[in-house]
């Protein structure tokens, strides 16, 4: 007879270990399956991680958690997409936008019909046929909607940003209503079986061993299970991803809560901004090889638009992952499993990955080893195509320090070297299945970048421009006139999830 998983533990209480209960909680309610959480106060999380991007929206919807009061209970604003600033020199900027550009016409990219214009002296930026962008840079804010298709509001898409550490708690709230038992202690031993070198147990330090089955590491950093236990190696991507440092710091708010993050390029780095509804959230991120941390943090406090709430924070880490995510009846989900820098806010986006690829997995006691490779693969493939996105950001830089000449001569990974190959001839794509990013973001990065494509798509260049610019003509005042209309971000924010401690 089959025999099934009867105990689950998950060691770490971070926004990790709380999206994991709360996900199985779900799954395996009406069983008999027991989800135990440990977590030790004394360490506490990591406490950063305010942006996200709109896959989050599915993980929500998947719990079935109400939008509004989630918000509201994490300090929530909308975030619309990245403005990248200075990236190609001081006084640039772009915005990789969540959302799509124009219409694809007759089954062809739109970009490639923008680019044929633009070769005939069109003088309007793609980004001013993106609704998303449109609305964002007027600080304003609408919902998508998908009744009519093909109308502006179908076209937008959105993401929140929000403090991590509160949507940790408001997910443990959800976990445990569903029976998740949390176990508050500091695990000092993790016990194996001899034969199968299969975890049995953790053992807490002045407390009990909390057994179990199926363990999931999501003890951050550390990686208590997976690579203190299990003895799994790390794969470096630091050649591709150098930086090393972050400090983080809060300040008020100065002007306008805008429903976009901001990263600004800085000497050995970058910056980010990302407002919640009770205060800005600030890092630099930076390279340690090329700063030291007394000018990083200057350079941070420099950077803030408002007053500073206590001060900056320092977070070593490494970027890239453990060999295998899940190893004999270990799973490692959150930074146990791998870290790469929040540039494009994908961490918890790789956490749901971890979670939701699992639940497709999920394996009976025999824990089958076709089962773990399979996730293993997928997690490889999810962490590889994020980062070509953010190698793009470095390599394609248009500045002029050491680390960003460094950057620009760095050997890139063959898969983005592949896709910027694409890019650069004709405004192809090189695409994998499942892939997070949709082209839209690849155009926007490449094209922000000023990668700029040397040929057009023959089947669209081959069309009369005047007659498609009269058509983008159209597009735009149609996008424009909706933006028009819209609220204001702060507005829309007010009437439907103003926290009270805001
Ligand atoms: C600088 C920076 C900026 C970031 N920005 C973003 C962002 O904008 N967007 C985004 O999506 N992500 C971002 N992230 C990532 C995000 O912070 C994490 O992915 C997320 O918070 C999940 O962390 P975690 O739960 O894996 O680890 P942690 O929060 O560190 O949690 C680890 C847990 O394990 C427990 N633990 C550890 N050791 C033990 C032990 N011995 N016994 C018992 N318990 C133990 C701890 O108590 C804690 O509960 C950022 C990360 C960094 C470093």
């Amino acid at each position: 007879m089959q025999e099934r998983l009867k105990r689950i533990v998950i060691v770490g209480g971070g926004a990790a270990g709380w999206m994991t209960a709360a996900a199985l909680s779900k799954v395996l309610q009406s069983t008999d399956v027991s989800l135990t959480l440990v977590e030790s106060d004394e360490i506490g999380i990591v406490g950063v991680g305010e942006a996200t991007i709109p896959d989050m929206l599915q993980f929500n919807l998947f719990l079935g958690l109400v939008e509004a009061d989630l918000m509201r209970a994490t300090q929530a604003t909308f975030k619309l997409g990245i403005e990248f600033v200075d990236w190609s020199g001081d006084g640039s900027r772009f915005f990789h936008p969540f959302g799509f550009h124009g219409i694809d016409i007759d089954g062809l990219d739109f970009h490639q019909y923008w680019l044929h214009c633009r070769a005939h002296g069109h003088p309007h930026w793609i980004g001013e046929y993106c609704l998303t962008e449109i609305v964002a840079k007027r600080n304003k804010f609408a919902f998508p909607d998908m009744r009519v298709a093909g109308a502006p509001a179908s076209f937008l898409r959105y993401a929140y940003h929000f403090d991590a550490a509160l949507y940790g708690r408001y997910l443990r709230g959800y976990a445990e209503q569903r029976g998740v038992r949390r176990v508050e202690g500091k695990v000092c031993n993790v016990l194996r079986a001899p034969e199968t070198g299969h975890i049995t147990g953790v053992q807490l330090q002045n407390g009990p061993t909390i057994s179990g089955d199926f363990f999931f590491d999501c003890t951050g950093f550390r990686s208590l299970l997976l690579h203190q236990a299990l003895e799994v190696p790390w794969v470096d991507w630091r050649h591709w991803l150098p930086c090393d440092r972050a400090l983080a710091v809060a300040c008020r708010h100065a002007g306008p809560l805008l429903p976009y993050t901001r990263s600004t390029a800085r000497t050995a780095g970058w910056q980010w901004r990302i407002p919640t509804q009770q205060r800005t959230g600030n890092g630099h991120i930076y390279c340690s090889d090329f700063m030291n941390e007394d000018e990083a943090t200057a350079m941070l406090l420099d950077g803030l638009d408002g007053e500073v709430i206590g001060s900056p924070r320092l977070i070593r880490f490494a970027t890239g992952h453990r060999r295998t995510f899940w190893e004999k009846n270990c799973v490692a989900i959150g930074l146990s499993a791998g870290f790469l820098e929040p540039l494009e806010s994908t961490s918890l986006y790789l956490i749901r990955q971890g979670i939701s690829r699992f639940i497709a997995l999920f394996p009976d006691a025999s824990i089958a080893p076709v089962m773990r490779d399979e996730y293993n693969l997928w997690m490889q493939k999810d962490f590889e195509q994020v980062r070509d996105l953010l190698v793009l950001h470095y390599y394609a830089n248009g500045r002029d320090e050491p680390f960003w000449r460094h950057c620009r001569n760095m050997v890139i990974p063959d898969t983005l070297k592949r896709r910027l190959a694409l890019f650069s001839e004709g405004g192809r794509f090189l695409r994998f299945e499942g892939e997070l990013f949709p082209n839209a973001s690849w155009v926007a990065v490449m094209l922000g970048h000023n990668v700029i494509p040397r040929t057009i798509d023959p089947l669209v260049s081959s069309r009369p421009h005047a007659e498609i610019g009269q058509k983008l003509a159209l597009l735009r005042q149609a996008m424009n006139g909706f933006a028009d209309a819209a609220p204001t971000h702060e507005e829309v924010l007010r009437q439907y999830c103003a926290s009270s401690a805001a």
